[in-house]
């Protein structure tokens, strides 16, 4: 069994968490606050430290401990999912970061932090269903948010540069009128067109098992805040490590910078009609894996205590997710207003809200 990393703080030994609202590392006893850099810092220094323990174990030990770690702060053991990278003990609740299992190539290049704490998360969503018009007015209760945490899920973020040929017919149509004859001319002509295409951010989810429509309608996220990857952001939170492989994420990536580019390479032209095969050649193909922060909850507010579920972007607060609508209310106002389309999409296009 290995130990998982608790990181520790030097006044009190306590436990230090990522404080979303200060950017910064705290001791939620004694209320010690660390900056980034000390951030840093003990993240290099548990991390070293969680490497020297894994090499000094033996391969069964290895084996083992991919299924099992022990709480520095209870000796508690803690089993996870293959894929749980941070999670909390369940008897005394400290905050723990599976080291091995985001270390090598599952190393992350870059997360972007929690930009606010639970508590402001849960009000934002209760403002965010209040606000909905339509919505059952029994959904609205704070004491029905079953489940809300804070988890850190891979994503892989592409840059494609590449040259895309067009190659084609397009046609042009004029219609003149004699006084005898209506006379159509069509011209043909052959099209040849091609240039060079730079996508960016192309982002796709690295976990398998996370639900697609919620996780791509919470984003989009500004990459511009993605900052360095150090285990110490972790912290406090729930992790998940990616199971796609940067070659598939590159692939799958690459095949959709080719329909982005069939669909440019027939935009803006002079012709009544045009029509032809577009070669995508990708050059340059860069990828980053970063964890992007997401509010998972879970609310019981349907008739019988039926559950929701909701993502809410860990940066920006943007929510996805399916309210229930109350038809007699909707009812009431199409017929008032003689109009009933309230079909508000959201991300993907998937969610009606
Ligand atoms: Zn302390
Ligand atoms: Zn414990």
């Amino acid at each position: 069994m290995s130990d998982g990393m608790i990181f520790k703080c030097p006044c009190c030994g306590g436990f230090l968490e990522f404080d979303p609202q200060q950017q910064k590392f705290k001791c939620y006893y004694c209320g010690q606050v660390l900056d980034e850099e000390e951030l840093r810092e003990q993240s290099e220094q548990r991390e070293a430290a969680a490497e020297e323990q894994q090499s000094a174990e033996t391969a069964d030990d290895q084996q083992e401990h991919l299924r099992s770690y022990r709480c520095q702060m209870c000796g508690a053991e803690i089993v996870t999912d293959d894929t749980t990278a941070a999670t909390r003990c369940y008897f005394c609740h400290s905050p723990v970061v599976l080291h091995d299992r985001l270390d090598d190539e599952f190393r992350p290049d870059g997360v972007i932090p929690f930009q606010m704490d639970k508590a402001t998360a849960e009000k934002q969503f209760m403002e965010y269903i209040s606000r909905k018009k339509f919505v059952d007015r029994s959904f609205f209760n704070g004491a029905q948010l079953e489940m809300f945490s804070g988890v850190y899920y891979p994503w892989w973020y592409t840059d494609i540069e590449g040259e895309a040929e067009f190659e084609g017919e397009g046609t042009r149509t004029s219609v003149r009128s004699t006084p005898t004859h209506i006379i159509t001319t069509t011209s043909v002509f052959r099209v040849h067109r091609e240039g060079r295409l730079n996508f960016r951010l192309l982002a796709r989810k690295a976990l398998l098992k996370a639900d697609g429509k919620l996780s791509d309608g919470i984003h989009p996220y500004d990459a511009s805040q993605i900052q360095p990857y150090a285990s110490g952001f972790l912290s406090g939170f729930l992790a998940e490590r990616r199971d796609v492989s940067e070659a598939s994420a590159k692939e799958e990536t690459v095949a959709e910078a080719k329909t982005y580019a069939a669909q440019l390479m027939k935009q803006n032209h002079s012709f009544n009609s045009l029509s032809g095969e577009t070669k995508f050649k990708p050059i340059n193909v860069k990828s980053r894996y970063v964890l992007l922060p997401a509010w998972v909850l879970t609310y019981k507010g349907g008739k019988d205590g039926a559950p929701y579920y909701y993502m809410m972007n860990g940066q920006t607060g943007k929510v996805c997710g399916k309210l229930p609508i109350d038809k007699k209310r909707l009812l009431a106002t199409a017929l008032g207003i003689g109009l009933a389309v309230f079909l508000i999409l959201c991300g993907g296009g998937a969610f009606i809200w």
